[in-house]
């Protein structure tokens, strides 16, 4: 049973391989983020509050990510493994994520962390456009779309995530490095952490996050 968290830097390509990894294992990504941005193009309550600290490159508050992610473990489809994908973000988190888990009597079998460089990272942000309908993610430099500015898969428009830009790109690196990383300790402490290298060309990268995987699924 797989049951992983997705690790790594805004832009390490969490999403990219996840919806790699709910293709080929048949579970369910569970993204905040794009839970958040769903929530922000519905207009909810909690999009319209999660959006003052999106635009920001901030991390949207503990309590509600941690309702969120609640919620979406009541889903029954969460029962048959999970790729957790943008969370947890804080140590708080992670420490929820623990007893949410423990009540369920389930464990994690791993955090993959994606290894990757400074300066993949900024190209693959700055470059980044996303689909305004289905959330398809594409890349002016690396992963163009057939036709520029349209969704391969759908048809729609490509945008730019406003998050994207320079100012706040870096402001979501600063966040990672003073919130998100002391994770790393706290997995690895846990004998969770498997890092992969994912510099290089994507092909290989991707098999060797399959290669983890694969070794997670037979146990
Ligand atoms: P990236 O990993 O590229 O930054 P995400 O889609 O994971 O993109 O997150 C986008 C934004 O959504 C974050 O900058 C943050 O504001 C918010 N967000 C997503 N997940 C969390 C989380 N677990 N805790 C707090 N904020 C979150
Ligand atoms: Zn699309």
């Amino acid at each position: 049973m797989i049951r992983i968290i997705l690790f790594g830097e805004p832009g390490a390509g969490k999403g990219t391989y996840s919806a790699e990894l709910v293709k080929k294992y048949g579970i369910p990504q569970i993204s905040t983020g794009d839970m958040l941005r769903a929530a922000v193009k519905e207009g909810s309550e909690l999009g319209k509050k999660a959006y003052e600290f999106m635009k920001n490159g901030e991390l949207v508050p503990d309590p509600m990510v941690i309702e969120m992610v609640h919620n979406r473990f009541q889903q029954a489809d969460a029962a048959h493994g999970f790729i957790l994908d943008g969370f947890p973000r804080t140590v708080t988190q992670a420490q929820s994520l623990d007893q949410m888990l423990q009540k369920m009597k389930l464990e994690l079998s791993a955090v993959i962390k994606i290894e990757i460089s400074k300066e993949t990272i900024l190209s693959r942000l700055t470059g980044r456009r996303v689909c305004t309908n289905c959330g398809s993610t594409f890349n002016v430099v690396t992963m163009k779309p057939k036709t520029e500015g349209i969704c391969d898969k759908c048809g729609h428009e490509l945008i730019q995530r406003p998050d994207d830009q320079p100012d706040t790109i870096l402001n979501r690196l600063a966040v990672y490095q003073k919130d998100t990383a002391p994770l790393i300790e706290f997995y690895r402490n846990k004998g969770l952490l498997r890092p992969i290298e994912c510099e290089g060309p994507y092909n290989e990268a991707l098999a060797r996050v399959f290669g983890a995987l694969d070794k997670l699924a037979k146990v």
